[in-house]
């Protein structure tokens, strides 16, 4: 497998729980390369934008609500396998479901409030990273 980026988001949840800290050192103790990080607030639209695969789900509105309420730490990662392996340390969307040792399972409060995003496959990966950043940013 060769070398793949995917994008995570430490949700505004997380980063008033002060564990920025905490998830990037899980990232960096489960091999990935941090390639990107940037630390910023979204507006209402962005968070619509970015999250226009949902538009039609009940819980849009609120979600978008919630995603530009605050701060949040958005990072593009890089390894092997990187987009599965990273699904796999989130831990499931439902920190009730969530196993053992997954940055959900210890950091969520709930199915909305669940600390962290990360990139579904790699459309999505390569759409949500140029979101976030310029093509020079990423040119690492
Ligand atoms: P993400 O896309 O943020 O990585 P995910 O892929 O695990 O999470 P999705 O189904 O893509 O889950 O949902 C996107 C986000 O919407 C979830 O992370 C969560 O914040 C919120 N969400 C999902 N399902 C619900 C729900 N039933 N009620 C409220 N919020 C939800
Ligand atoms: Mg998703």
């Amino acid at each position: 497998m060769t070398l793949q980026r995917t994008f995570t988001i430490i949700k505004p949840d997380a980063v008033k729980k002060h564990a920025i800290g905490d998830i990037i050192e899980q990232f960096e103790k489960n091999g990935f390369r941090i390639l990107a990080m940037k630390m910023l607030e979204i507006s209402k639209h962005q968070a619509e934008q970015f999250y226009a695969v949902h538009v039609n789900r009940p819980f849009f509105s609120s979600l978008t609500d919630f995603m530009s309420s605050g701060p949040i730490v958005a990072l593009a990662l890089e390894k092997e396998n990187a987009i599965a392996d990273l699904r796999k340390l989130m831990g499931a969307t439902n920190p009730a479901q969530a196993e053992e040792g997954t940055i959900r399972k210890k950091w969520a409060t709930n199915i909305e409030y669940n600390a962290i995003h990360g990139s579904d496959a790699e459309d999505t990966a390569r759409f949500e990273l140029s979101f976030f950043f310029a093509g020079y940013e990423l040119a690492i």
